[in-house]
């Protein structure tokens, strides 16, 4: 028999605001990621595939400017936006990805094309923009991605970022700053990446992440989000993996592809497996975050080494979950 088709997905991993536990804030969240989950358990229960489901889950959350990708994209340091995304199909181990587009409205859409159209795994900046329009993708103006709260969050952590290279490893909210009082999850120490993962009813799993990146990241910086095995993994014999945190830790850990590995040859369960990368490896080198992953036989796991994640998932036939602190 078959396992449950399930979907669980995520939307940044962070530092949380104690104080605004019980803000309405927290509500919005929620309510964002069950309406979301409840749109990809839809796909899975009428037999779409993994694929379909984490695309539009994606999609929807790149369009909800409450979280960190597509529109509500953080800024980087010239006062631009720079959007990655990637995604991985399970059954077949293809994948696309693009990286450093300026004028794409939903990235994750565009790495599903060129997982589909292209011999090519990955594009970047100009070329990644050309693709997106010659596949028919209307460019938006770059305008699109301005949100006031982004925009008040990047005003913050250029003043703070003289105050970090003062104080050396000071975080963004040290100092006379306030943070922005409306979510949950401090926005000024959160990881802001979304992502999605899940397994159809035909034994399938897919993976897909999409990310504004840092705030006030450096032109042309380019973190894990958009690196198949680093931001994103799938493949059925193991499971498949959607990360958010600091990038560049990700990156060194090769991070999705090492819960993969680590079932592949260690012999260990998802969680385990799961666990040893979000808890033990990363935290060595300092890497602050976590994932999203399922494997094959429907198993979950959602593990951070933050205060909080903005994460939930959702079996077909069933309720979702939703959740954001430990
Ligand atoms: N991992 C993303 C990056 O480094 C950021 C995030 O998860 O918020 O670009």
């Amino acid at each position: 028999m078959n396992p449950t088709a399930v979907i669980a997905i995520h939307g940044g991993a962070g530092t949380i605001l104690r104080t605004l536990m019980e803000s309405d804030a927290e509500q919005r969240y929620h309510a964002s990621l069950n309406d979301i989950l409840a749109t990809g358990q839809s796909v899975l229960a009428a037999g779409g595939s993994a694929l379909d489901a984490v695309s539009e889950a994606v999609r929807l959350l790149e369009d909800n400017p409450l979280f960190n990708a597509g529109r509500g994209a953080v800024f980087t340091a010239d006062g631009t936006h720079e959007l990655d995304a990637s995604i991985m199909d399970g059954s077949t181990l293809e994948a696309g990805a693009i990286c450093c587009v300026k004028r794409v409205r939903n990235p994750i859409l565009v790495a599903r094309r060129v997982l589909e159209a292209s011999e090519h795994v990955m594009f970047t900046g100009a070329g990644a923009e050309a693709f997106a329009v010659a596949q028919g993708f209307e460019p938006v103006d770059p305008s699109y991605f301005h949100t006031d709260a982004r925009y008040k969050q990047w005003l913050l952590a250029r003043g703070q970022q003289r105050v970090m290279l003062d104080h050396d490893g000071a975080t963004l909210t040290d100092g006379d700053a306030e943070p922005t009082p409306h979510e949950p999850i401090d926005p000024n120490r959160k990881f802001g990446t979304v992502g999605a993962v899940a397994l159809d009813q035909h034994g399938h799993v897919a993976a897909a992440t999409s990310t504004g990146g840092v705030t006030n990241k450096q032109v042309g910086r380019v973190g894990d989000a958009p690196l198949i095995g680093a931001g994103c993994y799938a493949d059925d014999a193991t499971c498949a993996v959607s990360t958010t945190g600091s990038g560049e830790m990700f990156m060194r850990m090769v991070a999705a592809y090492d819960v993969a590995a680590q079932m592949a040859y260690r012999g260990v369960s998802l969680e385990e497996a799961a666990a040893d990368v979000v808890m033990k490896r990363l935290p060595r080198i300092n890497g602050r975050g976590g994932l999203i992953a399922v494997d094959a036989l429907g198993n979950v796991t959602l593990p951070f080494n933050t205060e909080g994640m903005y994460r939930g998932f959702a079996r077909v036939g069933e309720a979702p979950v939703t959740a954001i602190y430990r």
